[in-house]
């Protein structure tokens, strides 16, 4: 029996990691679970689940919470000591990471440093914080397993290989709604146009990201972390039926790739089941169904998040943190209708050009970094007004 802590679990990733866990209930179970302030949809996860630890971060909604679960014996906490107690418990096995954002960071280090195993779906980790990441990880000997359906099929893609004859990663990419756009067309988009993704479903900010093409960059620095691939390593291929999740090219010119169709749960269940493959209920790919499978270069002139992602990349230490979080103050400003779409990698090129890089960030100057890079975005919002 696998004992799983979820962080983020009312989320998109976090429910569907609790069907993956619900229909193998002999070999998974959920101990902890966490989220944000959803103490209503935590309620109910408690109920079908008996978890003995709940997180909520925010500590009104955990006073909520236990006042709900009162007649339960499920311990309820709260703020980032709560992630950090559920992220270490004894009797865990692996923490599954689906929380939004860099708060991951710092319950993800400490679950490493206390042996667990990692599921990780939550990027922005990597991102800002690959350098203090991969390097625990292989002195702590734990897995780190991917979630994301790309690094997922990176993976799977490299299994049975030599990883040192991996020539590049081709890193698929649906192109998001506004795919074949030209940069005058994306300065018209709304949240609701830009929420409306092609394939997938998935959490509200995660599907700006995908929209902007942020996503793939952000993707890319994981892909890089991952798999230890410089940035010339790691060519993005738009391929908008979402049929081939990734591949990873060889020396001697073999394409390796994982297929499938678009369902998170995939991913999911093989990070908690690897290197086993459970059977798995739900749509399988019918190759007689499909009528082609296409691919396209990015743009990077349309989709400059991409470009900029590139630059964060190469430029590392603390550039890709003030990428992500300028892109998550941005991307909240939009959906609040204060800024317009293409001003997400507009604020994300200002804070870059106006940050003063750190070589190798500890955790407390990557959240300094993030606040500084807020700051700057609240400068420029004022300057606007
Ligand atoms: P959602 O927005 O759907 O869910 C986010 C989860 O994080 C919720 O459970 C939320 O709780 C919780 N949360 C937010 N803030 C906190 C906090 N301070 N403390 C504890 N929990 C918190 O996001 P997704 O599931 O879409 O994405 C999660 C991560 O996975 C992201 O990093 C994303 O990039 C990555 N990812 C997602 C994919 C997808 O298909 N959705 C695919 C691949 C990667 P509450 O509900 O209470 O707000």
């Amino acid at each position: 029996m696998k004992k799983i802590v979820i962080l983020g679990s009312t989320g998109s990733i976090g429910t569907q990691t609790l069907e993956v866990v619900n229909a193998y209930p002999e070999d998974f179970c959920a101990v902890a679970l966490a989220a944000g302030k959803n103490v209503t949809l935590m309620e109910e996860q408690i109920r079908a689940n008996k978890p003995k630890y709940a997180v909520m971060y925010d500590e009104k909604a955990a006073g909520d919470l236990k006042q709900r679960v009162s007649d339960l014996p499920v311990k309820v906490l709260s703020g980032m000591d709560g992630l950090i107690t559920i992220a270490t418990l004894e009797e865990a096995d692996v923490v599954l990471t689906a929380v939004v954002g860099m708060i991951g960071i710092r319950p993800t280090i400490a679950a490493i440093e206390a042996g667990k195993d990692i599921a990780l779906a939550n990027k922005e980790t990597l991102v800002c914080a690959g350098h203090i990441i991969m390097p625990l990880v292989r002195s702590k000997q734990v897995s780190l397993l991917p979630v994301d359906s790309e690094h997922s099929a990176i993976f799977q893609s490299l299994q049975g290989n030599p990883k040192k004859r991996m020539k590049r990663i081709l890193l698929t990419a649906s192109g998001g709604p506004f795919r074949g756009y030209k940069k005058e067309q994306l300065t018209a988009v709304t949240p609701e146009d830009a929420l409306k993704h092609p394939n997938w479903t998935m959490g509200r900010k995660i599907t700006i990201d995908s929209a902007t093409m942020v996503n793939k960059g952000l993707e890319v620095m994981e892909a890089g972390w991952l798999f230890d691939a410089k940035p010339s390593q790691i060519t993005v291929v738009v391929h908008p039926q979402s049929v081939i999740h990734s591949m990873v090219e060889y020396e001697d010119g073999a394409v390796i790739g994982q297929l499938g169709t678009p369902d998170m749960k995939l991913p999911i269940q093989y990070a908690l089941t690897y290197p086993d493959r459970f059977p798995m209920e739900g749509n399988k790919l019918d190759l007689f169904a499909l009528s082609s499978l296409t691919f396209e270069e990015p743009d990077p002139e349309v989709f400059t998040g991409l470009k900029l992602a590139y630059e964060a990349f190469l430029a590392g230490g603390s550039v890709p943190t003030v990428y992500n979080a300028a892109n998550e103050k941005a991307v909240a400003l939009f959906l609040d209708r204060k800024i317009g779409f293409t001003d997400i990698p507009g604020l994300i090129e200002t804070a870059m050009k106006a940050h003063k890089r750190i070589e190798s960030p500890d955790v407390d100057q990557i959240l300094a970094a993030e606040q500084e890079c807020y700051e700057i975005i609240e400068e420029w919002m004022g300057r606007r007004s």
